[in-house]
């Protein structure tokens, strides 16, 4: 019997959203939420803060159906431009849904605003039966102090669209274009990104350091003009939030955003700084396994083992879908779900968006997953990564709209779990010990990129808000930034001039300021969930089960505390640090 690859490279495919970018169903979406809004501009009259209960949960509603077609809207125009950013098309069509969606919302203002509003008592009456409903509802009410008149937020909707609304997908379309000509076996080659990578992250320590050149070679040409972008979207942030809205930090806006108090990020990011040493430590041990005195900054994700193992995606997806079903038979059949309807981008392609991500648009929604596939292991992990995602957001589709999403520093949990099922999979059946070790230093690698390169992340944007606003220039930026890189790397390895050049090209910090430590949240977390799988087996699944499926329904340190984790106690971070420096020992011995 000859075998067939039931898994391909392909492209998505976007119809079930919309069949195109000219289609009559996009522009009755458009339609039809213009209708629903002028229905709802209905409702101004009626709301008082004695109205009934079901009265309101009716405008509840009403705003959620309207959200839906937003969101598929917006997803649609969203993964078109990501699968082409050179697509005119789908960046009119961004353009035209940023447009249309600050139009709308403004009209529909009045109701958030008069729920900030509204008394504690008659607030606490209306929430009392609205289910689901109620974390969205609480939510809303925590912005109340940073909240501006109905003029004013009109006024910032609308000058978003002309502003960070342009300017995060100009970085974009300006970034994606770049390609990188590296000379591998005597031909010049010209690469995308995500084509260079492999090279970033290869066996050829030569190649290694020419491709880290040449990425930073060209992001370093237009630094000049990327910092620029970074200090108008640093100078944006601040002006609105800091000195408008009146948080007490940059940082705080993300924080309260992800509903995670400051002390508990605070207690993150310094337990993080002093655990730096376990990194270096690491990074040290690994030069003798690669050869060498000491590390390059370009030898960080250099292999232990010579083998550049490939994957066929077919034998990809198999290994992370039997990863899950081992774990859980619903969790290998949900991601299965991912493949079947065709809502996965695995090719790779010019001026496709780098990286990777899971998009999950409504709860009844299968959620789309983009990545580049290049066969390398990590491409693999990659996949088990996106595919948690879908599974957490699959996993809560019994929410709302407004409450299935998780919030930020859990929305890298059943990715990260993902990846260690993955892993663990991958160590049961390797026989052979030289590809055992390098899947155990993988596992540090990635620590280092989720934890550590994550945190410094954090706390250079911190920095670099700050200096903006002192009116830096970009090359002070950049000396900041290599600051930044010398305390992370401390004596552990060679830095070299180029990686001034790092944060420009790190898209995190332009589109979501803060994001970042959102991934060191996750992975430490998981670190910590997957000490109480291994000591508690079978017990542990539903615990877990129920974390993923709470989705965004309650604040985080609520639906972790169920779970008996606190994230405010420096000690619970402490433990996620203690089983790496249990793990770089035992690199240590072999
Ligand atoms: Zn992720």
């Amino acid at each position: 019997m000859a075998t067939v690859n039931t898994y391909i490279v392909k492209k998505w495919n976007l119809d079930v959203l919309f069949p195109g970018f000219d289609s009559p169903e996009l522009q009755a979406a458009f339609d039809n939420v213009e209708e629903q809004v002028a229905s709802f501009e209905g409702l101004r009259d009626k709301l008082k803060p004695d109205m009934d209960a079901e009265t309101f949960l009716e405008a509840v509603r009403a705003s959620e159906a309207t959200s839906r077609i937003v969101n598929r809207i917006f997803a649609f125009a969203g993964l078109l431009f990501s699968e082409d950013t050179q697509n005119q098309n789908a960046q009119t069509l961004i353009a035209r849904a940023q447009q249309f969606a600050a139009e709308m919302q403004n009209r529909t203002l009045f109701f958030s605003l008069w729920w900030k509003e509204l008394d504690d008592s008659n607030a606490e009456r209306l929430m009392a039966g609205s289910g689901d409903y109620r974390y969205y509802l609480e939510e809303m009410r925590h912005f109340k102090p940073h909240t501006l008149s109905e003029a004013e937020e009109k006024i910032v909707n609308i000058k978003d669209v002309t502003g960070m609304g342009a300017l995060i997908p100009l970085y974009d379309a300006l970034t994606n274009r770049y390609t990188f000509k590296l000379e591998v076996d005597g031909e010049v080659k010209e690469l995308t990104r995500a084509q260079l990578q492999p090279y970033i992250q290869g066996p050829d320590p030569n190649l290694r350091a020419k491709a880290y050149q040449e990425l930073y070679r060209v992001f370093g040409e237009d630094g000049p003009i990327l910092g620029q972008m970074y200090q108008a979207r640093a100078r944006d942030w601040h002006n609105e939030n800091i000195n408008l809205r009146k948080f007490s930090s940059a940082m705080a806006v993300r924080n309260l955003a992800n509903d995670v108090p400051d002390e508990a990020v605070d207690a993150l990011l310094e337990v993080t700084k002093k655990n730096s040493k376990i990194f270096q430590r690491y990074f040290k041990m690994k030069a003798k396994f690669i050869g060498m005195d000491k590390l390059r900054r370009y030898d960080i994700y250099a292999p232990v083992a010579k083998s550049d193992k490939a994957f066929e995606f077919d034998t990809a997806a198999n290994m992370v879908l039997e990863s899950f079903s081992a774990f859980d038979p619903k969790l290998g059949e949900l991601a299965r779900r991912v493949f079947d309807q065709d809502r996965l981008d695995s090719e790779i392609r010019k001026g496709k968006q780098g990286g990777a991500f899971c998009a999950s648009i409504n709860p009844e929604d299968t959620p789309f997953v983009m990545m580049n596939y290049t066969g390398r292991a990590r491409d693999v992990a990659t996949l088990a990564h996106e595919l948690g995602h879908a599974i957490h957001a699959m996993l809560a589709a019994h929410h709302t709209a407004f409450t299935f999403h998780s919030s930020l520093p859990l929305a890298e949990t059943a990715s990260t779990f993902g990846e260690m099922m993955l892993t663990e999979k991958l160590l049961a059946e390797e026989t052979d010990e030289s590809v055992r070790r390098d899947i155990l230093f993988k596992q540090m690698d990635d620590a280092f990129a989720t934890i550590l390169r994550q945190v410094y992340f954090a706390l250079f944007e911190r920095e670099a808000h700050a200096l903006v606003m002192k009116n830096a220039s970009v090359d002070e930026i950049s000396a900041a930034y290599m600051e930044n890189l010398k305390e992370q790397f401390g004596d552990s390895l060679e830095l070299s001039d180029e990686f001034k050049w790092e944060w420009v090209s790190i898209p995190h910090i332009y589109h979501t300021p803060f994001y970042v430590y959102a991934y060191a949240f996750g992975q430490l977390l998981v670190f910590s969930l997957y000490q109480q799988f291994k000591a508690e087996g079978e017990s542990f699944k539903p615990k877990y089960l129920k974390i993923l499926s709470a989705g965004g329904s309650k604040a985080p340190a609520d639906i972790l505390g169920e779970a008996g984790i606190d994230i405010r106690s420096p000690k619970f971070w402490q433990g996620g640090f203690d089983v790496l420096s249990k793990m770089v020992d035992e690199l240590e011995k072999l």
